[in-house]
């Protein structure tokens, strides 16, 4: 029986928003860690998290390998690559993957931030073996995975990513808004590709445990809308059609403090009661870890 540790090491989207507000939900931008069997690693997104993860994996691994899977690279899902500790030891070795086009290739965008103006160590410097390995939309076999990349609907190229090992799936489905209004359970595996919600309903469904870009209120959303992120209603919606077990919302608003992201917690168990659903349904909490 496979065991599944996913641990929160980022949560806040856009910015990292330390202080006493956020000190239960934390102020780190994205980085999500999933370990199969205390063997295979993989890495969900480089925000300001991925440093503390790399202490971390310094104090308890040796030689450290890991997949580093990018949804995209706004800054807050790759600022915290150049403080990653593990990628400046020479025998470690990351596999890092997302999406590219012919002006963004995955190796340049990531070395331009390390560019002298911004950071004092280029990233041919770093002394892991790093490769670099695009992504389009699809499935790939990675070591052991089954990896599903989907393209998600926010602005510039962004990919969510679906994990499947051993017959256990979990989701990482960040930066991603939902279209509202347009949800309806699919009946039949063969669904049109055209309903985006429908698109991703299909493709987690029955999925063990999905992370979701939850980063507004309904009531926020409407002055947001086209900005690339989902409100927890259409979340919700989305997570209990396609029948999933742990929804996790994820990538928080910097303006939301701990105390306004209780009151989403309650919010959405009230609001998936009352649809008459089970689905367990988190508000990620950096240093919050699950094991399936
Ligand atoms: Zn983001």
């Amino acid at each position: 029986m496979t065991k599944i540790a996913v641990k929160f090491w980022g949560t806040r989207g856009s910015i990292p928003t330390p202080g006493p507000r956020t000190v239960k939900y934390g102020g780190n931008t994205p980085c999500v860690s999933v370990t199969f069997d205390k063997e295979k690693h993989i890495i969900f997104d480089a925000g300001s998290g991925i440093r503390e993860l790399g202490n971390h994996l310094i104090k308890t691994q040796k030689k450290i390998m890991s997949h580093i899977f990018l949804t995209h690279f706004h800054w807050d899902h790759i600022q915290g690559l150049p403080f990653f500790a593990p990628a400046f030891c020479a025998d470690n070795r990351f596999s890092i993957y997302g999406c590219e086009n012919q002006k963004t290739k995955l190796s340049k965008v990531l070395s331009d931030q390390m560019e002298s103006s911004y950071f004092p160590v280029p990233l041919k410097k770093l002394g892991a073996i790093l490769t670099f390995n695009p992504l389009t939309e699809g499935p790939y076999f990675i070591d052991d995975f089954t990896v599903k990349a989907l393209s998600l609907n926010h602005p510039g190229n962004t990919l969510g990513y679906l994990i499947t090992h051993r017959n256990k799936t979990i989701g990482y489905l960040t930066d991603n808004e939902f279209v509202s209004g347009s949800i309806k359970k699919p009946k039949t595996n063969h669904i049109s590709c055209d309903d985006y919600n429908l698109k991703i309903i299909h493709a987690i469904q029955g999925a063990e445990l999905v992370i979701f870009d939850a980063q507004y209120t309904p009531e926020e959303y409407q002055n947001k809308k086209g900005w690339g992120h989902s409100h927890y209603e259409d979340v919700l919606t989305v997570a209990m059609a396609a029948e999933i077990k742990k929804c996790f919302l994820f990538h928080h608003d910097p303006s939301h403090t701990d105390a306004d992201l209780d009151k989403i917690g309650i919010r959405c168990l009230e609001i998936i009661k009352r649809r008459g659903g089970r689905m367990d349904c988190i508000v990620a909490q950096e240093g919050l870890e699950i094991e399936l």
